[in-house]
């Protein structure tokens, strides 16, 4: 072995054992992250926030110490001579420092501090309904990011694409714009057609009330039949649905049971046990490598939109999953037939609330969102003419227009905390269009769907779609999975199919 080998060596062995050690103090934070959200009584909050805090703090000390971004450096510098994992790993810990080594313990000091402010003064808009209170904050965290780009090692020269590439690797507003453009060419006009459509699909018996134990029965249904591992999650409810990930063998979701919405916990399941299923199902020596987080959120929200939307609202899971609720909620659905219940969950209206929209409206929600970011960051607009500009284009996409601040701009919380962030909920709808259809050219996804065959489904999106998502950015993994280059294409074609079938246009 010689000198600078063993130096490898050494680093390797130094930074696992720093990473495991943090691992630990995350694994902990995580559990209470749970518990918090879920049945923490209300005056132990203080006191797990304190302890979260404090383990917090350790974790990050280990992995801001100079020692330990030596080590990783040395290893991102030969990384060549590493195996593949370990390689992936230096790489990940270089892009992680690399955009915040010259940013000093002040200036980070400091940008927490807008942050907060920028959280309160959200808050405090949003509930006055009045934008002039957020505009100060916006302005002031745009700026903190374009000088936090500055100050990093490697960049674009476009802000705007340094932070697209810090959610989605590799994907720039060259790239948005153009799929986003052929999207709005071809769905601006459907979504027209669909209003005009004489259609009536029935929705009365959506509104129906239903108990928290039957919410909680199908809940633990839904999850069955997706083939969730229950001795390696579970499930509770929380205000906020999210999925939390303590490693593989323990992965919970969370639900929220509204009495006069009995779908939504429905597809609730289904989105955050498909972030799950993508979890449950990694390569487990990923884990082992720490590179689990390499997977990009336009790739998680593929596969959560996949069960969610793509699988979960086709006839032929309506059709699976009929009988059972016709159990659960025997007498909300007592006059309902299974061709009502499907067209109910795939009903097109436009909100004004993107929490709240279909599977069609969605991408509109999310596109506005990412013209309006871009003009923030790039400056070219002003920041006091954004609420103008948001509910102009609410009309022009969507045919509707906020009345006040609070059910427009103000409506998210992203713009405190990040920008290029949105766009990867409107990826992961296109990228799930593109492995459906490869999925299908395997074998017929429906056939499987209508037999409950989730075995061979998770089967195929664990070797095809899971595998190798830490290790690849988006478009070498859309390339990989179906042998052709991204495109919007597939998932205009499956929207216009189906909303052209329920809608018979
Ligand atoms: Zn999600």
């Amino acid at each position: 072995m010689d000198q600078n080998s063993g130096k490898i060596q050494k680093d390797l062995e130094f930074v696992r054992e720093t990473l495991r050690t943090a691992e630990l103090y995350h694994s902990a934070t995580a559990i209470i992250g749970f518990d918090r959200e879920t049945i923490c009584p209300k005056k132990a909050m203080a006191a797990e926030g304190e302890v979260s805090a404090f383990l917090g703090s350790q974790a990050f000390r280990l992995t801001k110490s100079d020692e330990f971004i030596k080590a990783a450096e040395n290893l991102y510098q030969n990384r060549d001579l590493l195996d593949e994992l370990d390689r992936v790993m230096a790489v990940q810990l270089h892009r992680r420092y690399s955009k915040v080594r010259n940013i000093t313990p002040e200036m980070n000091y400091e940008d927490s501090l807008i942050r907060s402010r920028a959280y309160e003064n959200w808050l405090n808009g949003k509930r006055s309904a009045d934008f002039s209170v957020f505009a100060p904050s916006l302005r002031e965290v745009r700026d903190m990011f374009l000088r936090n780009d500055r100050l990093r090692e490697e960049h674009s020269g476009d802000p705007y694409d340094d932070f697209l590439d810090d959610h989605e690797r590799g994907v720039t507003q060259a790239d948005l714009d153009e799929w986003f453009g052929r999207f709005k060419e071809r769905m601006i006009p459907l979504m027209g057609k669909i209003l005009k459509s004489g259609k009536r699909i029935r929705t009365d018996f959506l509104s129906r009330t239903v108990t928290d134990e039957q919410q909680r029965k199908m809940a633990r249904y839904i999850l069955q039949v997706l083939h969730y591992d229950f001795d390696r999650g579970t499930f509770a409810t929380t205000e906020h649905p999210f999925t939390n990930s303590l490693g593989r063998d323990d992965v919970r979701i969370t639900t929220n049971y509204k009495p006069n919405q009995f779908t939504a916990n429905i597809y609730t399941v289904a989105h955050e046990g498909g972030h799950a299923l993508f979890e449950q199902l990694q390569p487990r020596e990923h884990l082992e490598h720490f590179i689990d987080s390499g997977k990009t959120s336009g790739m998680h929200e593929s596969v959560s939109r996949f069960y969610e939307n793509v699988i979960g609202r086709s006839p032929e899971f309506i059709s699976l999953i009929f009988p059972k609720a016709k159990e659960i909620f025997a007498e909300q659905l007592s006059d309902v037939t299974e061709r009502e219940l499907y067209e109910g969950v795939n009903t097109v209206t436009p909100t004004l609330v993107r929490t709240e929209a279909d599977e069609f409206t969605y991408t509109f929600h999310i596109i506005l969102r990412y013209e309006l970011e871009k003009e923030i960051v790039n400056g070219r607009c002003g920041i006091e003419d954004l609420p103008g500009m948001w509910n102009r284009k609410y009309r022009e996409y969507l045919g509707i227009e906020p009345t006040n601040d609070r059910e427009g701009i103000l409506q998210d919380v992203h713009w405190t905390f990040a920008f290029g962030y949105f766009p990867t909920y409107a990826l992961g709808n296109m990228y799930n269009a593109m492995y459906y259809n490869r999925m299908k050219e395997e074998f017929d996804v429906p056939a499987a769907v209508l037999a409950g065959d989730f075995g061979k489904i998770n089967g195929w999106m664990a070797e095809n779609v899971f595998r190798r998502a830490d290790l690849i950015p988006p478009k070498q993994w859309i390339r990989e999975i179906c042998g052709r280059d991204f495109t919007p294409d597939d998932y205009i074609s499956y929207l216009e199919k189906k909303y052209g079938a329920i809608y018979e246009i």
